[in-house]
């Protein structure tokens, strides 16, 4: 008899972005005339620069030729982009070899493999509000209980990040053994200071914990004093993995790659309270479950580093930024209390006093016609805020911006 894996009946409903969609399609269905903008999911929207677009036909016509022509490659990537990945952290004060580096499809399947090289019974903390991939990977693996009913899960630490603490995750109180840190933060857009990882990579030596650092969001990063990589930190590299993704900072949603770097020295025990090194544990994994991103696909990540592609990644970073400025500082003009924006592309605002998040998204979809996202939908401490995306074009921003202001200033 064929059973299931019942913790997958643990799950909360993925209740977020179709309940988004449902009321979004009411909407229209019942205003036919209404120009609705969409400023809630993390996508983005401008085409790839024409070097990386021309680094993928070339390939392509590689494969058309008998001499060129490749089958599977290396399962970490090939040699050209982890060289190139390397020297792009050796220019941002961080060492990581080309062979700590293992390319993949997607920081979101990265960040949710991840957990499978540790222990069941290890105690995972998150940050309230978060990523949700993080919380129902383990769910799935089994190392929660049910959850209550404001949908936190039993045996799941959750790290309160608000207004009250800067948006700062702080140090838990209890023991954990593993952590996952997002930084700048979907969906906050706060960034952590070098001074506030450092005492993450403290608190994780001293407890032998390790940190699992999403920096998919690292480009956005305009601050020169603030870290980009967790590897900027010295001694992380010995309680620290770091995931990076091509997706935001390079429009590869719908291209699909991304990294994750395991360095030599990061160690955990095993049950006879051996240390045993997880990048070997990580390459047994990634060996035998995965085969490679398709060769044109790297081809096309290495021209985000040449200097023509780094440029055209760069422009529409700076637009995208531009957005959040706009944003930003709209919604301030407006009375809003606004968060994020300067150094990642998502606005956190506070919604007016006495609305919860959902009962804000309603006003604003029926009064401005505007889509967002409702705080509480990446976790109970989101409740009260709301997260509008820069990703998005120019006009549609400034007619978002400027329908909030006139039709539902705070
Ligand atoms: C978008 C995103 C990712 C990465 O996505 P992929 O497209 O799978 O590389 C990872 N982490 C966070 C927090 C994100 O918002």
């Amino acid at each position: 008899m064929a059973k299931i894996n019942t913790h997958y009946q643990k799950l909360q409903a993925g209740y977020l972005f179709p309940e988004i969609g449902k009321r979004v399609r009411a909407y229209a269905a019942a205003h036919p005339a209404a120009r609705i903008i969409r400023l809630g999911i993390g996508d983005v929207v401008l085409p790839l620069p024409a070097p990386i677009v021309d680094a993928i036909k070339t390939a392509a016509d590689e494969m058309a030729h008998k001499e060129t022509f490749r089958g599977y490659g290396p399962e970490q990537g090939y040699d050209f982009l982890l060289d190139a990945i390397a020297a792009r952290y050796r220019s941002q004060g961080a060492q990581v070899a080309p062979d700590e580096i293992f390319v993949s499809d997607g920081a979101k399947c990265d960040t949710a493999n991840m957990q499978e090289i540790f222990s069941l019974d290890s105690v995972v903390a998150v940050t309230d509000p978060v990523y949700p991939v993080y919380v129902d990977t383990n769910v799935m693996a089994g190392r929660t209980g049910p959850a209550d009913s404001e949908g936190r899960y039993q045996r799941l630490v959750y790290l309160p990040t608000t207004a009250a603490n800067g948006f700062d995750p702080p140090l838990p109180e209890d023991r954990v053994d593993l952590v996952y840190l997002c930084a700048p933060n979907n969906p906050t857009g706060a960034v952590m200071s070098r001074a506030s990882l450092a005492r993450w990579v403290a608190w994780a030596k001293q407890h032998e914990a390790i940190i699992l650092f999403d920096a998919a969001y690292e480009a956005f990063v305009r601050d020169p004093s603030l870290p980009r990589s967790i590897f900027e930190i010295p001694g992380a590299r010995e309680v620290a993995l770091e995931f990076r993704s091509f997706s935001k900072t390079a429009g590869f949603t719908g291209t699909r790659c991304a990294f994750t770097v395991i360095p030599k020295e990061l160690k955990a025990r095993d049950d006879s309270g051996a240390w045993v090194a997880l990048h070997g544990l990580w390459n047994r994994r990634h060996t035998t479950k995965f085969n490679g991103v398709s060769y044109p696909i790297q081809r096309a990540a290495a021209a985000v580093f040449s200097p023509e592609g780094a440029a055209g990644a760069q422009a529409n970073i700076d637009y995208t930024m531009e957005n959040a400025r706009l944003i930003r500082e709209g919604l301030g003009q407006a009375g809003y209390r606004v968060f994020g924006g300067v150094n990642a592309p998502y606005i956190w605002m506070q919604v007016p006093a006495g609305m919860t998040s959902w009962q804000y998204f309603d006003r604003l979809l029926h009064e401005t016609n505007v889509v967002g996202t409702p705080g509480s939908g990446f976790g109970s401490c989101g409740e009260g805020y709301f997260r509008l995306s820069a990703f998005g074009f120019r006009e549609n921003v400034e007619e978002a911006v400027e329908r909030i202001r006139t039709k539902l200033p705070a």
